[in-house]
């Protein structure tokens, strides 16, 4: 290896987050900003310069080779844009060209907060030493990354492995995204609580009716909120399974705010995956808890902007 270092960024809808990354995925350097995110465009791309700059300002700015964003998605990573729902200000905006401005030329690759997560769980998490992966984020949305053959696969726009919307339902509910019956209409934090209300769960005295909150219910056996809970694990099932039956992944790997939930959802969705992953060769799919916790964007934008960072050769980028 050697004493290369990448600038990340992790662009949301509420923070972004900066760092300067070293080949063994430590963080070196932070930033953060929070985003400003109900103002224009100009005033979102200000935070990040700002986040840069901070960055820039740090000794060891010197040995930054390139930039890696991970972005709030949708992304299109072969024009450069991003157009992430929770910004208005940014449609189709150049994120790309604008960062390269800011960084005087240097390397700058873009891929979605999915893709992103999944390269860091493959350089430093559960998916490490796996060849073929599925990694998902299930929180407010649900969203997701594929390796395949050992290479990240982030598809020619970046998106790919959006598992949140294929549909698991035929006839089920409309998504946002347009498509019905999606995983995240069924599985996302807020569906899940919204199910669980609907049915007939009610909140404690506190009032909260937060997924957490139905997560703590079901864990204490109340039997609507465990529903709601398997219901969910039966689309993320689904949607594994299919996902396992195409490109033969042998790990599904789950983080996100509703990961959180251990057990009530890990036990029930294992138990789904035998009903759905059926064919012999996706019997053994293993379905593990991520790894890298909050700082998994960081470090999944680091690995992304460099595959030598991440272990793999120019050669096999390109193969
Ligand atoms: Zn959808």
């Amino acid at each position: 290896m050697h004493n290369d270092l990448v600038a990340a960024l992790d662009i949301g809808g509420t923070k972004i987050a900066g760092a300067l990354v070293d080949g063994s995925g430590r963080i070196l350097v932070r930033a953060q900003r929070p985003t400003p995110a109900r103002e224009d465009g100009e005033t979102v791309m200000r935070a990040v310069q700002a986040v840069l700059g901070e960055l820039a300002a740090s000794p060891l700015w010197l040995h930054t080779t390139a930039v890696g964003i991970g972005s709030a998605g949708p992304v299109d990573a072969s024009a450069g844009t991003v157009s992430p729902v929770n910004i208005p200000g940014w449609r189709g905006f150049p994120l790309v060209d604008q960062v390269r401005a800011a960084v005087g030329g240097l390397p700058v690759e873009l891929v979605g907060d999915g893709v992103a997560i999944t390269a860091a769980e493959h350089w430093q998490g559960a998916a490490r030493g796996y060849d073929d992966a599925l990694c998902m984020v299930v929180s407010t949305g649900v969203g997701g990354g594929l390796v395949l053959g050992g290479k990240l696969h982030p598809g020619p726009t970046g998106n790919a492995g959006h598992i949140g919307h294929i549909s698991v339902d035929l006839d089920g509910d409309l998504c946002p995204c347009g498509g019905r019956g999606c995983v995240e209409r069924i599985a996302s934090g807020p569906n899940i609580a919204r199910r669980a209300v609907e049915t007939g769960w009610r909140p404690g005295p506190d009032g909260d009716t937060s997924a957490a909150a139905v997560a703590a219910a079901a864990t204490a056996g109340d039997p609507v909120a465990v529903a709601s809970f398997e219901r969910a694990a039966q689309a993320l099932a689904a949607g594994i399974a299919a996902t396992a039956t195409l490109v033969e992944i042998h790990i599904a790997v789950i983080g996100g705010g509703v990961a959180g939930a251990g057990d009530v959802l890990f036990t029930p969705l294992r138990r789904a995956l035998r009903d759905y992953a059926t064919l012999s060769f996706v019997q053994d799919l293993v379905v593990a808890p991520a790894r890298t916790g909050t700082d998994a964007g960081l470090l999944g934008a680091a690995a992304a902007a460099s595959p030598a960072l991440r272990g793999e050769t120019a050669a096999s980028l390109n193969g």
